[in-house]
């Protein structure tokens, strides 16, 4: 009971990109750049190891966008044909690549990162993947005409990934959706089931990560229109216990999503978010533990992961270090309470 995860992305170090920027480009270029990667891997390994996260995280050194990571792999979009477009329901406004054909992947997209990682740690290994609808909203489509239709030809391209980073041993694949905190009726209409084709026949572990974002302007200020509750997570929930997925994630640090919602998980383990990364204040474990413990009232422990609401890969390297051994000894504090 109360094991731990993060939500996946980490820092990059000082010398591989530019420090709490997200997004910011590679320092390193060629062969330096792939050990660059690899090292900054290693770093991260075994900083979560050393604080105590059950199931760790390559935290996303090998990739500078977590969406565009992906499709840089995928033959048929035009890199050059730029479409503006806001993203997240205008959330940001952005200039997205465009789909121009069929959808293809180019080869494996991240074997090599998670056979890398694989090899340097016995703890469960985590993986997180773009979600389809996700995808959908990060790109123009010139080509499919329907959102449900580019989402699912995605999805069997995710498909084909998860199956091969199960084969290496990669233990939980997850799909990051923040777009299914935004779009609630397409969610139900065809997010889940184009998610559901994303993990078609695996035998590992299934989650989803649904979130407010990272702790930047953009989404600090749209936060501020939610209201004094956020409830977008109810919309969606009972969908998502009715999926095959089995791990859901929450925002529950410093957020204003009731607890409660998580009683329409019944039949899921739940990632309860912990860990704010919307400060660089770093929590306590005893902050971290009671809202373990409230998660408690809706979930029995067997049910309940200690994890972080969003990625830390904005936050010092140090405060983000900081932030990982507090959600380690909040998850032990709480082991010790139930013993
Ligand atoms: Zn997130």
């Amino acid at each position: 009971m109360f094991q731990t995860t993060i939500a996946g992305s980490l820092p990059k170090p000082s010398w591989l990109a530019e420090p709490e920027k997200l997004w910011a480009p590679w320092r390193l270029q060629g062969e330096e750049l792939i050990s660059g990667k690899r090292d900054a891997t290693l770093v991260w390994l075994k900083e979560q190891e050393d604080a105590g996260i059950d199931i760790v995280t390559d935290g996303e050194q090998s990739r500078i966008h977590f969406v565009h990571g992906f499709l840089e792999r995928v033959d048929g979009i035009d890199w050059a044909k730029k479409t503006r477009m806001g993203i997240r329901n205008n959330r940001y406004e952005v200039d997205v690549p465009t789909v121009t054909g069929v959808v293809k992947r180019k080869g494996p997209v991240h074997t090599d990162d998670m056979r890398f990682a694989r090899a340097h740690t016995r703890r469960g290994l985590k993986i997180e993947l773009p979600g389809p609808m996700t995808i959908c909203d990060t790109i123009a489509d010139a080509h499919y005409g329907r959102r449900a239709d580019l989402a699912m030809a995605f999805a069997k391209l995710l498909n084909e990934e998860a199956r091969e980073l199960e084969a290496l041993g990669v233990d939980v694949i997850q799909l990051d959706e923040p777009a299914f905190n935004v779009f609630m009726d397409d969610v139900k209409e065809w997010g889940i089931a184009a998610l559901e084709e994303a993990v078609r026949g695996l035998t590992c572990k299934t989650a989803v990560h649904i979130c407010y974002g990272y702790g930047i302007d953009a989404n600090i200020k749209w936060k501020e229109t939610l209201g004094s509750e956020w409830r977008q997570y109810e919309e969606i929930f009972p969908a998502i216990n009715n999926s095959r997925i089995e791990m859901v994630s929450l925002e529950c640090a410093g957020s204003k999503v009731p607890m409660s919602l998580i009683s329409l998980l019944s039949d899921k383990q739940i990632m309860v978010g912990a860990i704010d990364v919307a400060t660089n204040r770093v929590e306590t474990p005893e902050e971290v533990a009671s809202v373990l413990k409230a998660a408690t009232q809706y979930a029995s422990p067997s049910r309940i992961l200690g994890c972080s609401n969003c990625g830390l890969a904005p936050l010092p390297r140090d405060v983000a270090a900081a932030k990982l051994n507090a959600l380690a000894a909040g998850a032990a504090l709480m082991r010790k309470q139930m013993a």
